[in-house]
C-alpha cells in the first residue's frame, strides 16, 4: 500500500511516518530529508535546493520530480510519501511515475490542523542530525537536552524553522499544496491532527487505514 501524507508544515507528517515505518514496515520517502541529505553532502542538487529551502520556498517541480523518480528506481513498495507531492504538477508527475511501474497511490491521509498551533510547534522543533527524528523543546523533550534519545545524535533547529520562513512556508502550503485535497478527493481520508499526541494520531490513522 502506498500512502501520501498531506498536511501543513508542523502537522505531524514526519513523526507519523516514523511510527508507520517502525510499527507497520512502511518506507518513508521524505523529500525534505532527501534535500537536507544533499545539502549536507554538498551535491549540485543540494546547492540548488538550499537557495529555495532557506527562504521557505518550494524547490522547483522539475528538480523535485527528478529526485523522486530516481528514488523510485531503487525502492517502490509500501511507501509513505511525506512532503511530496506539494503541487498539482508534482501530483500528476507522481501518477505517471507510478503508472510506469504498474503501481499507484492507494490512500491520501490529510492531517487537518488549525493554523494557530503550527507556529509554536515549528519554532520549538528540534531535529536529530543523524536519524532526522523530531523532538520539541516543550512538548516532546528528549531525555537529555540536545541529544537524540534513539542514537545520541545532536539535536538542531532547522534553519527554516524561524518565524519569517515559517510564514512563507505556510503561504506556499495554502496556495500550492492545499489544492491537492481536491485533486485526491477519491482517495482522501481526513484525520483530526489538533490536540492529540503522536501516539493518538498514529492510532487514528491505523484505524482509518485498516492497516
Ligand atoms: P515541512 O513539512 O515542515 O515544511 P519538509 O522537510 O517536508 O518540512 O520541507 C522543508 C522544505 O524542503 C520545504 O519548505 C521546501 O523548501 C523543500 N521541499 C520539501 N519537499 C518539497 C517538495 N515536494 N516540493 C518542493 N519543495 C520541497
Amino acid at each position: 500500500m502506498n500512502i501520501i501524507l498531506l498536511g501543513a508544515p508542523g502537522s505531524g507528517k514526519g513523526t507519523l511516518s516514523e511510527f508507520l515505518c517502525e510499527k507497520n514496515a512502511f518506507t518513508q520517502l521524505s523529500t525534505g530529508d532527501l534535500f537536507r541529505d544533499n545539502i549536507s553532502n554538498k551535491t549540485d542538487l543540494g546547492i540548488e535546493a538550499q537557495k529555495y529551502m532557506n527562504e521557505g520556498k518550494l524547490v522547483p517541480d522539475s528538480v523535485t520530480n527528478s529526485m523522486v523518480e530516481k528514488y523510485l528506481e531503487s525502492k517502490a513498495k509500501d511507501l509513505i510519501f511525506d512532503g511530496f507531492p506539494r503541487t498539482s504538477d508534482q501530483a500528476s508527475a507522481l501518477d505517471d511515475m507510478l503508472a510506469k511501474i504498474n503501481d499507484q497511490i492507494d490512500k491520501v491521509v490529510y492531517l487537518d490542523i488549525d493554523e494557530s498551533v503550527l507556529l509554536g510547534r515549528l519554532t520549538g522543533r528540534l531535529i536529530c542530525k543523524v536519524c532526522k527524528r523530531s523532538f520539541h523543546k516543550v512538548n516532546r523533550k528528549p531525555l537529555k537536552e540536545g541529544i537524540c534519545d534513539f542514537d545520541g545524535g545532536e539535536l538542531i533547529t532547522r534553519p527554516d524553522d524561524q518565524e519569517d520562513k515559517i510564514k512563507t512556508r505556510l503561504e506556499a502550503y495554502n496556495t500550492q499544496t492545499a489544492p491537492l485535497i481536491e485533486f485526491y478527493k477519491d482517495k482522501i481520508i481526513k484525520v483530526d491532527a489538533d490536540n492529540c499526541t503522536p501516539e493518538e494520531l498514529y492510532n487514528s490513522v491505523i484505524e482509518v487505514l485498516g492497516a
